[in-house]
């Protein structure tokens, strides 16, 4: 069973113990049986509980937490039990680390959104309220007004395209077709769609792809990834920056890298930019456009090709982004 067992004897030495408690308290310890149970686990409210089905024969429901790298919890149940004519105490262990896990990023990404959908929305009430004021007859600054509050909007819609999309691809639910691509052509179109964006941005598109280059994914989704990374490169890189997209083989890998010209990303941020709405710089990234969602989104899609996403970076030189993707065997 996936829970650990624990019996002790009215001693409170062990006298069985499952697989699962082994590998959950064992360590260093070696066998379980015959351990006192204090030998096995420190922990004072444990002890107790133990005490109270053995000396009183009263079931009790705790919470335990063994502290460390791997720091891990439990809903604990203890019960008298009787066997061979003798007292003992049985503990049920449930592992709730990785509920407890889920149920902290589940909250924090509903506090991501709320804020992420509140600073726009306060925007756009705030520039309402200012043409309700009488602005809307300021003919020098309405349609500025109106700009702002489209600009917003905009912003609004995006994030949710994004969040939706995201929530879709995590569910699983997205069925891939993976099939030979070329990749130089493929390269080429993410460059004909972001074209106009590159030219605001002064950026020059490479693309080192050779021709009749293929790669083994579903092309709207690695569409999708390219795009992804080249608009970031884009959008990060300084004026008159270069993006390079090229490709290398290794044994059995394909590895598509992004390569930008740009400020770079330092040590403290490179860990943390593929999580949901982490930022280096939240107000810059919103001004751009950035929903904060892009990263996370690419690579939830490596993954689901069997392969990764990574990213080097030199602060003041650029960034390189690799999508690694499985050859097809
Ligand atoms: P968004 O671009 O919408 O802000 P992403 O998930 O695509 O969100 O990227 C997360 C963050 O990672 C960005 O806000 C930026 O700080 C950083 N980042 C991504 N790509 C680059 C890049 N090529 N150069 C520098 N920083 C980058």
């Amino acid at each position: 069973m996936r829970e650990s067992v624990i019996v002790v004897g009215g001693d409170t030495r062990i006298l069985a113990s499952n697989h699962a408690a082994y590998n959950a308290f064992a360590r260093n310890n070696g066998v379980l049986e015959d351990k006192r149970l204090s030998e096995v686990v420190r922990d004072l409210s444990l002890h107790e509980a133990f005490r109270k089905a053995l000396e009183e024969a009263v079931s009790t429901d705790i919470e335990l937490e063994i502290p460390g790298v791997e720091r891990r919890k439990y809903d604990v149940h203890i019960a008298p039990i009787e066997f061979d004519k003798s007292k003992g105490a049985i503990g049920i262990f449930y592992d709730i680390t990785q509920i407890e896990r889920l149920e902290r990023v589940r909250q924090e990404f509903l506090s991501n959104v709320s804020h992420e959908l509140r600073t726009p929305l306060t925007s756009i009430l705030a520039f309402v309220e200012t043409l309700e004021d009488g602005a809307i007859n300021d003919e020098e600054n309405n349609q500025r007004f109106l700009g702002v509050i489209r600009k917003n909007a905009q912003r609004m819609h995006h994030l949710i395209d994004d969040i939706l999309e995201l929530s879709f691809i995590e569910s699983g639910s997205i069925a891939l077709e993976p099939k030979r691509v070329n990749l130089h052509s493929l390269t080429e179109e993410v460059f004909t769609n972001l074209s106009s964006k590159a030219k605001e941005f002064r950026i020059k598109l490479k693309n080192e792809v050779p021709k009749e280059t293929y790669v083994f994914a579903d092309t709207v989704r690695l569409e999708q990834m390219l795009t992804n990374l080249v608009d970031n490169a884009v959008k990060f890189n300084t004026k008159s920056g270069i993006v390079t997209v090229s490709l290398a083989k290794d044994d059995d890998k394909d590895i598509i890298s992004i390569a930008d010209t740009g400020e770079g990303i330092s040590a403290e941020h490179l860990q943390r930019i593929f999580e949901r709405f982490y930022r280096t710089d939240r107000a810059r990234s919103r001004e751009i456009g950035g929903t904060g969602l892009g990263l996370a989104i690419v690579k939830h899609l490596a993954r689901l090709h069997g392969g990764e996403v990574s990213v080097n970076s030199t602060l003041g030189k650029g960034s390189t982004f690799s999508i690694e993707l499985p050859q097809k065997q």
